[in-house]
């Protein structure tokens, strides 16, 4: 509906230049109003609220490559970690809400409204939703030499040296944070937690040696788990990966119920103009098609959201249940970032 609305506007507008003919058709048809340029007329910065070179890096260069092609404009990425992803997201809610500059984080942006009780930024209302993206599983992953050769040996070893053991994480309101607090909870053990811009810097530390225990993303972790450079011991989704059929799930290595996804989504700051949103979701859906990407994805263990979930609908949906889901979870949890 609001497509073709759009659509008639343009025509209305007279717009079929040579300047416009030039550009790509997917790029023209999203179109300018009068006295506009055609967006996009630059290239588009996606801001990743974590280090480069962990998971959410990973998508989302991955997802900007092809839907730049799509756009007919470089879809460039920028890194602003910290805090738990609040640094990034702090940014794009502040942009201008133009269509360039955007934000990809993953369900951090549905427990950071109950985690952090004051931030610079509007959690919820600074935001446009453009799709979802995907739901990536997670590993229970450890430094290649602890003394731990199953998920159970390695309940064992925390419970014996309690808070001698490091975890890793990408600070309060990453996945890696979440996925240890249930973790923690599960065995009912604490670790001692060294927080970092990313989960990307963790893992060279890990695989380094210098903390001890992570969870994280397949779309960080396949990789070293193939060529031995961290030990695994669970993966925590209900049945085993295609990408890593020799890692049991979490439940068959003695945790049941233990189970976390990571689903990701592509957001504009609030006010951005429907047009370009829906425009900017049709690029993502186009992404989320692309053969290599999907191939790609597939031997990081994960997998393109469906299309129709890809849309500012579905994804605000999924986005406001997910806010409910967790709220409850973390103020009975009293785990505040504040
Ligand atoms: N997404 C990761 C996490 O939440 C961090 C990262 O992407 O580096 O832990």
């Amino acid at each position: 509906m609001i497509r073709q609305a759009f659509r008639r506007a343009l025509l209305g507008a007279g717009l079929a230049t040579a300047a416009l003919l030039a550009l790509p058709a997917a790029a023209q048809q999203a179109g300018q109003q009068a006295g506009q340029p055609a967006y996009p007329s630059r290239s588009i910065t996606i801001v990743v609220p974590f280090a480069a070179g962990g998971p959410t890096d990973t998508v989302t260069r991955l997802v900007a490559e092809v839907m730049g092609r799509d756009l007919g404009q470089p879809v460039v990425v920028e890194n602003v970690g910290g805090a738990g992803g609040t640094l990034g997201a702090a940014r794009v809610a502040q942009a201008r809400p133009d269509g360039y500059t955007l934000l990809l984080h993953h369900i951090g942006m549905g427990t950071t409204p109950a985690l952090y009780r004051r931030l610079a930024y509007d959690p919820v209302g600074g935001f446009e939703t453009i799709g979802l993206v995907t739901e990536v599983p997670m590993t229970v992953i450890a430094r290649k030499d602890i003394a731990a050769n199953s998920l159970a040996e390695l309940v064992a070893l925390v419970r014996r040296d309690q808070t001698k053991i490091n975890y890793a994480n990408a600070g309060i309101g990453a996945a890696s944070h979440l996925c240890g607090l249930l973790l923690q909870k599960a065995i009912d053990a604490p670790m001692t937690t060294v927080p970092y811009r990313g989960t990307g810097p963790a893992m060279t530390d890990l695989i380094g040696g210098t903390v001890d225990v992570m969870c994280d993303q397949t779309t960080n972790t396949t990789q070293q788990i193939r060529a031995g450079s961290v030990k695994v011991f669970a993966v925590t989704t209900p049945q085993r990966l295609p990408a890593l059929p020799e890692v049991p799930t979490a439940a068959e290595a003695g945790l049941p119920g233990f189970e976390v996804t990571v689903w990701h989504g592509l957001y504009a700051p609030k006010g951005t103009p429907a047009e370009i949103t829906t425009r900017l979701s049709r690029a993502l859906q186009a992404a989320l098609r692309d053969e290599k990407l999907v191939a790609r994805f597939a031997d990081l263990g994960t997998a393109p959201v469906a299309q129709e979930r890809a849309t500012p609908e579905a994804h605000r949906a999924f986005w406001q249940a997910d806010i409910a889901k967790w709220r409850p979870v973390i103020q009975a949890a009293g785990q505040y970032a504040d």
